[in-house]
């Protein structure tokens, strides 16, 4: 890594400013939007399986509700910072915005490992959460969803501790739970997919046949592992797929020339994506390091782990080949390589236009709750194409009409319709 300490909320500040200048927004709007309006910083303190006690820090931090209640995920990482969350909770209002639904951004973590944690102990921390921040949170406040290291049970647990603390049914208090629990069918894998609608749409705009080019993944989580799914459907080939692995604190790159096969690599995998490196192995493919992902000779590099992984010091080791980055995580790219990207003539599809397909499908998953009525999967992946693609093709045309990067028209689309909403309801 190159030695630059990147603090994501400076970086997502750092883009806004860049398309508030472009917009030429006033300064008001500008203050208001460039931080979060409600930050809440607390502990947990959960009785561990051993009699001991342990306090976690924890977080909630709505960036903006003009639009509709906050929206966003919570993450459970060892590395958690407010400031991470205060940048997410910022990339949640613009994610939401972008796909023009009618929710807020915010954004939740705990700093910890799940890893080492037990279920019963994770179960603890879930209820101890809501307990601390129940009454910030609800369907028409602010409503989170699964993120890094969370899934559906996680939300099922907040979900009921919610409820038991409240005394009703209330389940448009959070999204991405289980399925027959008020989950909506496709949520799994809305994310990935989504990135590759956005993907797809992109190639069909520049005329090349999504079966003709070839990709590289940083990662295999949820919406890595979804994301691959889609493209190789699609007929697109992966050739390598990188991953930490948990028990060699580490990353690896696997990689197979003549493509990945998911369905094995998923097969292999534990619960919090390490791909097991002997099977993978035994399988023929190769073991690389695991930054080697971003090395490969492929067409298309999909970051889709954590933020700040392409940097100006690994950008010279992208091949020639690489045509166009497609940023599936949140905030995988540092603004000092948007530099190099647009003059290296890559097509940058961004974040939070990509990866709005979890919280696309988290807002169908409302609607569904609201009505108690269920569409069939079919139906919540029709809908979800829907919305990708006409959000992509209004960045697109955008870009295309005013010469913009897609990041900064991805920005200005999302800006003036909050900038909008704020304005209207007088808070400039
Ligand atoms: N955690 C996901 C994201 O970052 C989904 C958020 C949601 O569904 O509210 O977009």
């Amino acid at each position: 890594m190159s030695g630059i300490n990147y603090n994501p909320f400076e970086i997502a500040q750092e883009q806004f400013d860049k398309a508030a200048s472009i917009l030429e927004l006033d300064s008001g709007t500008r203050e208001l939007l460039r931080q979060p309006m409600r930050e809440f910083h607390f502990t947990v303190p959960v009785k561990m399986d051993d009699g001991s006690t342990k306090v976690f820090k924890a977080f909630r931090i709505q960036h903006n509700d003009a639009r509709g209640p906050a929206k966003g995920g919570i993450r459970f990482h060892p590395h958690e910072t407010a400031d991470t969350v205060r940048a997410l909770s910022m990339w949640m209002t613009w994610k939401c915005a972008v796909v023009d639904i009618p929710l807020g951004g915010g954004k939740g973590g705990v700093i910890c490992d799940p890893h080492n944690l037990s279920a019963a102990e994770q179960e603890r921390l879930c209820r101890g959460y809501i307990r601390q921040i129940y009454k910030q949170l609800g369907p028409n406040l602010d409503v989170p969803a699964p993120d890094v290291m969370t899934n559906s049970q996680h939300m099922l647990w907040m979900l009921d501790e919610y409820e038991t603390i409240t005394g009703g049914r209330y389940p448009g208090m959070i999204t991405g739970k289980p399925v027959g629990m008020g989950g909506s069918l496709g949520r799994t894998e809305a994310t990935g997919y989504g990135v590759i609608y956005v993907l797809k749409a992109f190639l069909d705009q520049i005329n090349q046949p999504i079966d003709s080019t070839t990709a590289s993944i940083q990662g295999f989580g949820n919406v890595a592992e979804y994301a691959a799914r889609k493209y190789t459907e699609l007929g697109g080939r992966v050739i390598a797929v990188s991953c930490w692995n948990q028990s060699d604190a580490r990353a690896y790159t696997f990689r197979k020339e003549t493509g990945c096969d998911i369905d094995q690599l998923a097969a292999i995998k534990d619960s919090f994506g390490s791909i097991d490196k002997e099977k993978a192995l035994e399988l023929g493919y190769e073991l690389l390091p695991g930054d080697d992902w971003i090395k490969q000779d492929v067409d298309i590099l999909i970051p889709a782990a954590l933020e700040n992984q392409i940097t100006p010091a690994v950008f010279p080791n992208i091949s020639s080949r690489v045509s166009i980055i497609c940023e599936a995580a949140n905030g995988p790219t540092t603004p000092d390589c948007d530099s190099l990207i647009l003059q290296k003539g890559i097509a940058l599809l961004p974040d939070f236009l990509c990866n709005a397909g979890g919280v696309t499908c988290s807002y169908f998953e409302q609607v569904q709750s609201n009505m108690n009525y269920f569409w069939d999967k079919d139906e919540v992946h029709q809908k979800l194409e829907r919305s990708m693609k006409k959000a992509f093709r209004a960045v697109y045309e955008l870009a295309e009409e005013k010469n913009l990067y897609m990041r900064n028209a991805a920005y200005i689309i999302a800006i003036n319709r909050v900038a909008h909403a704020v304005r209207l309801r007088g808070w400039v």
